[in-house]
């Protein structure tokens, strides 16, 4: 395939380091992690080596990484599994949150708890005031990610898990789009529970995880053999496990590399942009290095994500997971842009293998494509 992929943010090529730390456990006859002898303890260590890399990446203690599949298992896992202990009661959540969130906690007002958006300002950030006084009802859990997969926006996770634990509510976030892209610390978010996911950071799908502290009393939504300390049953998946695990460490070394490289192309691209008449979202705020968003007024971002591709660009039109549906993105709206503008959204996200010689090749047919359709638009009109 000859295409340029520019969409990090949806999923990420596996690194050949990482598929070399694979193949042994897929190729050779590999012990079930809970057997004793040999095959199985061999197969006990590789998943503990894995467990202290994720948790050196996320600023956590290996005790506190519980892998999961998906990091849709894990966020699902974290509001289900927490609000259990506390049958009834309130969950709050953005309403940016990608629906691995959303939807449980809608789904979880049909068994009895009352579930609240927290609504986000222009920019995509979350309003603290908003969120204080929704706590004044009691919660077992806020939700709230750190970084947003399609504007990028990042949010002040600590402050709103300290007013949270003041409330005594516990505090999650969704941190999949934050690994490998800026520094993650689990102990200085102070949060109670954080997912991270590995196909994000050029690991196997098939990996992910839920950080936990010790004060959180969770309950599984797998039962079973009892892996995982009992709380996610099921045998191990260790290729995928081993693979994370070096991912993990490969992100935190490219981290600075990352964040300089992704945002030099970013910038570039944002440049370029300007002389468009584009209208760029979560530009005024924080937000990931790597992702710009954008949308192009009068013009559908699917049809544009379309001609893009014949030309052998791979960007996303709003988040990839819901990119079948038509629909304005929820996030845009959510952030209060007008439903005919949040359809043109296209979003673009660098990599580190990305060259600013691609960015200038995408913004000359994006400058093409724009002026073509728009040119088709006036005709059909
Ligand atoms: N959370 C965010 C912010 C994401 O961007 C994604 C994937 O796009 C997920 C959760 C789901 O993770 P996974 O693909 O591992 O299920």
């Amino acid at each position: 395939m000859s295409s340029i992929y520019l969409d990090h943010n949806a999923t990420t090529a596996l690194d050949s380091r990482v598929l070399d730390v694979m193949l042994p456990w897929l190729r050779t006859q590999s012990g079930n992690p809970t057997s004793r002898h040999v095959f199985g303890r061999t197969a006990r260590a590789a998943i503990e080596h894995a467990r202290a890399q994720v948790a050196e990446a996320c600023g956590a203690y290996a005790s506190q990484v519980i892998f999961t599949a998906t990091g849709t298992e894990a966020n699902n896992f974290a509001l289900k599994g927490i609000a259990a202990g506390r049958p009834g009661t309130q969950i709050l959540y953005s309403a940016i949150e990608h629906p691995c969130v959303s939807r449980p906690a809608i789904a979880m007002q049909q068994t009895g708890w009352t579930s609240r958006q927290i609504a986000v300002d222009n920019n995509g950030i979350v309003d603290m005031e908003q969120l204080k006084a929704l706590l004044s009802t009691p919660t077992s859990l806020v939700s709230v990610m750190l970084a947003n997969n399609e504007a990028g926006a990042i949010q002040d996770i600590a402050t709103m898990a300290e007013t949270s634990l003041q409330a005594g509510a516990f505090m999650h976030t969704d941190a999949v789009q934050g690994l490998g892209k800026l520094p993650l610390s689990f102990t200085d978010l102070n949060v109670n529970a954080m997912t991270v996911s590995s196909h994000k950071i050029h690991g196997p799908q098939g990996a992910a995880a839920l950080i936990l502290d010790k004060r959180v009393d969770i309950q599984p939504l797998l039962h079973g053999g009892g892996q995982e300390k009992g709380l996610r049953s099921g045998t191990e998946n260790v290729a995928a496990i081993v693979g994370f695990g070096t991912a993990c460490e490969l992100a935190v070394a490219n981290l600075d590399n990352f964040a300089n490289h992704t945002r030099a192309l970013r910038d570039q691209f944002e440049h370029g942009l300007a002389s468009l008449n584009v209208t760029i979202f979560s530009k005024q705020v924080a937000r990931l290095p790597n992702t710009s968003f954008f949308a192009v007024d009068g013009i559908e971002g699917e049809t544009l994500v379309m001609a893009l591709d014949r030309k052998g660009f791979a960007v996303a039109s709003g988040s990839a997971c819901s990119s079948d549906s038509t629909e304005p993105s929820r996030v845009l709206l959510a952030m209060g842009v007008a439903p005919d503008l949040a359809r043109g959204a296209v979003r673009v996200s660098f990599g580190t293998h990305n060259t600013a010689q691609q960015v200038a090749d995408l913004l000359a047919t994006l400058k093409h494509e724009i002026l073509r359709l728009k040119q088709l638009t006036s005709i059909a009109a």
